[in-house]
């Protein structure tokens, strides 16, 4: 099945000429037309401009022009601007925003030769751990519950139709954008690699904001060397992002073969949290058995300041999305409703354009910002989160890299924790610190749960050493062997 085949794989096979970019491209077009409407993965499928981006990737191949990823079809997260593709961010209030500009991260994929099947589906804004907040639905996780088929679960979130998607091969990898754990969090629950680089690696120019001190763009993938690649060529140095980190992007693909041997690796204390399912954390002594065999030494560490990561997150992140939310008056970008008043057509387009996770947050967030509790809670979050920060820094000190669960449980079904919101923020328990910290953090699928579904462990680095990242999680998927397939996948 060309489905199948890894990005690497792929390339080498178009090079060779075994099939061609639009042969490729038309096998991911088809399992999409078959899964998607079951899936709802995408939010629009781009078939004209896929076909025409794999024509060119095979003149290219004719001419003797390869990069990095000719031909390779790739899905995009909703939230990335896309030129004259409509972007929505999950939200009914950009549903008819086609925007007149690519970010940076996209364009540099196009450049890389890449070929962009459609937009996938997220939480609305990404505000979300399970794809429900959605306007346009919510997306089924390919796997199933080995003795419960039936039940429906969330591929998890915000980033879940990308998840979902390369899961389920209607695309090779994806783009996702990781705020307090979007891409490491659905990567875990749908059995994929999922990489969180450092803040300023990738550009968030043109990406939708959410919270800008915590967005990071980053890519699925089914391997680490395949995320090595895609993030090879996200990554950049773009000075329409004033946060854009200007240093030299390193071979990622040629980090990935370095090896453990000599690492020291840390184990944080406070990631052992009470009621973590037993087998949670059987996996991660067992992650932390592998790297030990593979010849790491393994130092226990402490972050002790772990316990107010969710705490801090949901003040700053709500306080930012409140301030970036703003823009959606009904003047300047998608729906509009109108009104008496200007204040009214304000208040009746958002009113109508805003889901209801996306207004809690906006209340949160002007809540936290305003006179009287703002030092109280949003001053108090920025100390505690340089305090949180400065936990990694003395940690760093002492270790190359850390490991830990990417998520204290496997997918759940949809309709679970919809009623309690405080449930769903516990999904990010382990994974909020990198965002706080902007310390890279890639997601490995290392095992599966008593219910066969997959589990992630985290392998997190110090700033911009993604290459450490990258050398720990490829012998993490070295040694885990993970070759369980998901239920729902095309030419499945
Ligand atoms: N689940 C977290 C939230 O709801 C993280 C979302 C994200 O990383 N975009 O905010």
């Amino acid at each position: 099945m060309l489905t199948d085949l890894t990005i690497a794989e792929a390339r080498d096979a178009l090079k060779a000429k075994k099939f061609s970019a639009v042969e490729l491209t038309e096998a991911h077009l088809l399992g999409i037309d078959a899964l998607n409407p079951r899936l709802n993965a995408f939010i629009t499928v781009t078939h004209v401009q896929a076909l025409k981006q794999a024509k060119a990737a095979d003149e290219a191949i004719a001419r003797g022009e390869m990069k990095a990823l000719t031909g390779i079809p790739l899905a995009v997260k909703d939230l990335f601007c896309t030129t004259d593709v409509r972007t929505t961010a999950g939200s009914l209030i950009l549903g008819p925003f086609v925007p007149p500009y690519e970010s940076t991260v996209t364009a540099n994929l196009l450049n890389d030769g890449a070929v962009f099947v459609g937009k996938t589906n997220l939480d609305e804004f990404a505000m979300g751990s399970s794809n429900m907040t959605s306007a346009f639905g919510p997306v089924e996780n390919p796997w199933k519950r080995r003795q419960d088929e039936n039940a429906i679960l969330v591929p998890g979130g915000s980033s879940g139709g990308s998840a979902a998607a390369v899961a389920a091969r209607l695309a090779m990898g994806a783009t996702g954008t990781d705020t307090g754990g979007s891409i490491r969090q659905p990567a875990s629950f749908c059995g994929l690699v999922g990489v969180k680089p450092s803040y300023g690696r990738c550009s968030r120019w043109g990406v939708v904001a959410f919270a800008s001190s915590l967005d990071h763009p980053g890519p699925f993938a089914r391997t680490v060397q395949d995320g090595a690649i895609l993030l090879g060529s996200m990554a950049s140095h773009d000075p329409k992002d004033s946060t854009s980190a200007d240093r030299a992007v390193p071979d990622y693909e040629a980090a990935c073969k370095r090896g453990v041997k000599g690492l020291r690796i840390g184990v944080p204390k406070e990631y052992r949290v009470d009621g973590m399912p037993a087998e949670i954390e059987a996996l991660w002594q067992q992650g932390i058995g592998w790297l030990r065999d593979a010849g790491a030494e393994i130092v226990d560490v402490s972050l002790p300041h772990t316990k107010y990561g969710l705490a801090t997150y949901y003040i700053v992140a709500p306080a930012e999305a409140s301030s970036n939310l703003a823009r959606y008056d009904g003047v300047r970008f998608g729906l509009r409703r109108d009104g008496a008043e200007l204040a009214d057509m304000y208040a009746n387009t958002r009113a109508a354009g805003f889901g209801a996770e996306v207004r809690r947050r906006i209340l949160i967030g002007t809540y936290v910002l305003s006179h009287g509790y703002y030092d109280a809670y949003y001053l108090k979050a920025q100390k505690v989160r340089a305090l949180i920060l400065r936990d990694f820094t003395e940690a760093f000190q002492k270790v190359d890299a850390l490991i830990t669960p990417t998520t204290p449980s496997a997918a759940f079904a949809h309709g679970e924790k919809m009623d309690d919101p405080i449930q769903m923020y516990l999904n990010d328990l382990f994974t909020v610190g990198a965002n706080l910290a902007g310390v890279p953090a890639i997601s490995v699928p290392a095992g599966l749960d008593v219910n066969g579904l997959p589990l992630g462990l985290q392998i997190m680095g110090k700033p911009f050493d993604e290459e450490t990242v990258f050398a720990v999680s490829t012998e993490i998927e070295r040694a885990a062997g993970f070759t369980a397939l998901p239920r729902i996948r095309a030419g499945g």
